[in-house]
């Protein structure tokens, strides 16, 4: 099953409880605009190169487009176009005033010098510079980028449109970004993963957490729920998974990260295991932090977690996601999972346009209060109207999407 078909499937059966009708459906599908540029590099050897840059606005009913900027091998217009409409969903359950997009550009960064990402992401900029802006359309990091392409973004576009630090997210905190920005999306994870445990019954210490993906996202949950008293015992990166049933220590599995580059290869202290037998540990919450697409009806069976909690953009697709709901697996879904990225985005852009640097915990207080009411709000649709919290979600999403829609008008 591809990206956008999935994402469609989860969109319709919440539709099918709302009674969403066909022509209301297909406008609030397809997306409104979708982009696609050459970025042409002269690399440090001397060839010339070039790739294609993506932007996909999916919808703008509730306020301006919002959505990351990936760099990853696997980028392709099908992708951008489900993680656009994911976007939509995600900043509506989470009630921040902003639509969804995506954007992307199919390389591995791991391969190109700072030099030539920077020229990368200046180019991209010149592509699509005129269909974005702070009032229009705001990337933000995702995978492979981080606050320097940020920060590079920033400053191309003031090139063409003057000062205006809002047009991006997830700046350095020296350069007009957020404090407490970098770790929101990992502390969404882990406020969310306390509550659905919580409600459960379940007690930190009988909980037994593995993580895919040690980036921003994963490395930001593993923390935040070891400082909450739960026990992570595997974590991995690209390279494969560390597995250490007593516990890892997160603080040394960090710090060993951050002397490597981010990598984990090669970690000591723990049994070097395989990303797919780390999905398939033994354990009680199972957090895909890395790519999409990982849980599918070809390794479902496998999954020995009770509770999934999708820190990823779309890791479970539909034919295992039914399965796992018939085997009574819980799945916390994406789009309230990883939402506590694009609120503190939010509120950087909301900083921004005051010219009024927040602090730290100004941001941590208001990120646990939105998080806080968007998952108590899930929960209670799930309840009351027996579906799954990813229905639930979407049926919150599309509602709120659905009725701005209607008040603007559509003549
Ligand atoms: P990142 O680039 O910082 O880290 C990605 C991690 O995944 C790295 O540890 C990498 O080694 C690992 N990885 C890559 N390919 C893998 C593979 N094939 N198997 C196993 N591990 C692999 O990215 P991130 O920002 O942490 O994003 C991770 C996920 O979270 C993505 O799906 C992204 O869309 C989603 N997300 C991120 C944010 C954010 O604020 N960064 C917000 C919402 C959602």
């Amino acid at each position: 099953m591809k990206a956008f078909d999935s994402t469609q499937l989860y969109f319709n059966r919440a539709a099918d409880q709302i009674d969403l009708t066909d022509n209301m459906r297909r406008l609030l599908l397809i997306p409104k605009r979708e982009i696609q540029v050459q970025v042409a590099i002269e690399r440090d050897n001397g060839e010339i190169a070039s790739y294609i840059g993506y932007r996909v606005q999916h919808d703008d009913a509730r306020g301006p487009m919002k959505g990351g900027l990936r760099f990853h091998p696997d980028v392709d217009l099908d992708e951008v176009r489900s993680l656009a409409a994911l976007m939509t969903w995600k900043t509506a359950v989470v009630k921040i005033p902003y639509g969804g997009a995506k954007g992307g550009m199919a390389i591995d960064p791991a391969l190109f010098s700072l030099r030539e990402l920077e020229t990368l992401t200046r180019k991209f900029v010149d592509g699509i510079h005129d269909v974005i802006g702070p009032d229009v359309d705001i990337p933000a990091p995702d995978m492979g980028t981080n606050a320097e392409v940020m920060a590079w973004f920033m400053n191309q576009y003031a090139k063409y449109h003057g000062f205006s630090p809002a047009c991006v997210t997830g700046k350095p905190v020296e350069l007009f970004g957020l404090p407490g920005r970098e770790e929101a999306t990992g502390r969404g994870v882990g406020i969310f993963t306390y509550k659905l445990l919580s409600r459960l019954g379940r007690k930190p210490a009988d909980v037994r957490v593995v993580i895919q993906g040690f980036g921003n996202v994963g490395s930001h949950t593993a923390k935040f729920l070891t400082e909450a008293g739960y026990r992570i015992i595997a974590v991995s990166d690209v390279h494969g998974g560390y597995y250490k049933p007593e516990g890892l220590n997160v603080p040394q599995v960090l710090r060993y990260a951050l002397e490597h580059k981010g990598s984990l290869a090669e970690y000591p202290d723990a049994q070097a295991i395989s990303n797919e037998q780390l999905l398939a540990l033994e354990c009680e919450v199972l957090i895909p932090a890395a790519l999409g697409g990982v849980i599918t009806k070809s390794n479902v069976d496998t999954i020995r977690a009770g509770i999934i909690v999708e820190a990823a953009n779309a890791p479970v697709y539909p034919d295992a996601d039914d399965i796992l709901a018939e085997r009574g697996v819980v799945v916390l879904p994406d789009i309230l999972a990883n939402a506590g990225g694009v609120t503190a985005s939010y509120f950087e852009w909301v900083q921004n346009r005051q010219h009024y640097q927040w602090d730290l915990n100004r941001v941590r207080q208001e990120l646990d209060r939105v998080l806080s009411q968007s998952f108590e709000r899930v929960w209670e649709i799930s309840v009351e109207k027996k579906v799954s919290l990813r229905t639930a979600a979407y049926i919150i999403g599309i509602g709120r999407v659905g009725r701005a829609t209607v008040l603007g008008g559509i003549a």
